[in-house]
């Protein structure tokens, strides 16, 4: 075996596959470079921890699973009237998530509860945070299956071990009580470990409704919004306002 294929089995022996596997290029770039040795070292180890940072972030979006990618960049903060840009930026820094801070998105539909809900789960795993996204629909039905089906125990453990927790569309769905008291636990369970994002289209004092049992719900809510920033989104629908249309704008002329 040539030096140069030794070293790559010995590199990836050590678990520094992505090394193993760049080492060429970087060895003509330090003759190219003429690169000191602690030069070469320094770079070989910093390809080796941005490929990996690389790896992780990738793996930590697929885990989150988000419907869309929709960043916060691409959240215009003008068309929402109720949240101003000093709020948006403090969201944006995350600290309430240093702090446990849960954030309730309301409003009515389009008005970009799930895309900024998204931005800010981007956001944290831009930073290094663990996040997963799901609907309440999923994650009841992950729930209830998570003692039967390998799938809803490994999603389970992710949702337990995340940082943030997006549910998405809250109480779109009515639940019994054995599926009630299931969703209770869990917040429970997050309620000291990691922040929670909800939307919702209702307003907490409908949730109870939903829910089925009061008893349950205040127990939920009590959880919750116990440290929770509460923001109220309104306005038109986004979506609605910037519809496309298949008729031309009129002419002012006309
Ligand atoms: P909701 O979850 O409140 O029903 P969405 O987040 O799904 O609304 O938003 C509907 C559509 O409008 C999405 O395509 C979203 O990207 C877009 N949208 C809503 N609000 C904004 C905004 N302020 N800036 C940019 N796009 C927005
Ligand atoms: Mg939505």
């Amino acid at each position: 075996m040539n030096q140069l294929k030794s070293l790559q089995s010995k590199l990836k022996s050590l678990r520094l596959s992505e090394t193993s596997s760049h080492l060429p290029t970087l060895l003509e770039e330090a003759a190219s470079n003429d690169e000191t040795h602690a030069g070469f070292l320094m770079r070989l180890v910093d390809y080796e921890q941005r490929r990996r940072d690389e790896k992780q972030m990738e793996k930590r979006l697929k885990w989150a699973t988000f419907p869309h990618h929709k960043t916060l960049d691409s959240f215009d903060v003008s068309e929402q009237q109720s949240l101003s840009k000093r709020e948006f930026n403090q969201l944006k820094e995350l600290l309430w998530m240093e702090q446990l801070f849960n954030i309730i998105l309301l409003g009515p539909p389009g008005v970009g509860k799930t895309h900024l809900a998204i931005g800010l789960g981007i956001q944290a795993i831009h930073q290094g945070y663990k996040v997963i996204f799901t609907s309440m629909g999923e994650l009841i039905q992950t729930l209830k299956t998570e003692e039967i089906t390998r799938k809803s125990q490994t999603r389970m453990k992710r949702i337990r071990n995340a940082d943030l927790v997006i549910i998405d569309d809250l109480m779109f769905m009515a639940m019994n009580s054995h599926e009630a008291n299931l969703f209770f636990h869990l917040i429970n369970d997050l309620h000291d470990n990691a922040s929670v994002i909800l939307t919702s289209n209702k307003a907490p004092k409908e949730w109870g409704e939903l829910l089925g049992d009061p008893a349950i719900t205040t127990a939920i809510l009590d959880r919750i919004i116990h440290r929770a920033e509460i923001i109220h989104l309104n306005g038109d629908s986004y979506r609605m306002k910037h519809r496309k249309s298949i008729f031309e704008e009129e002419s002012v002329t006309n």
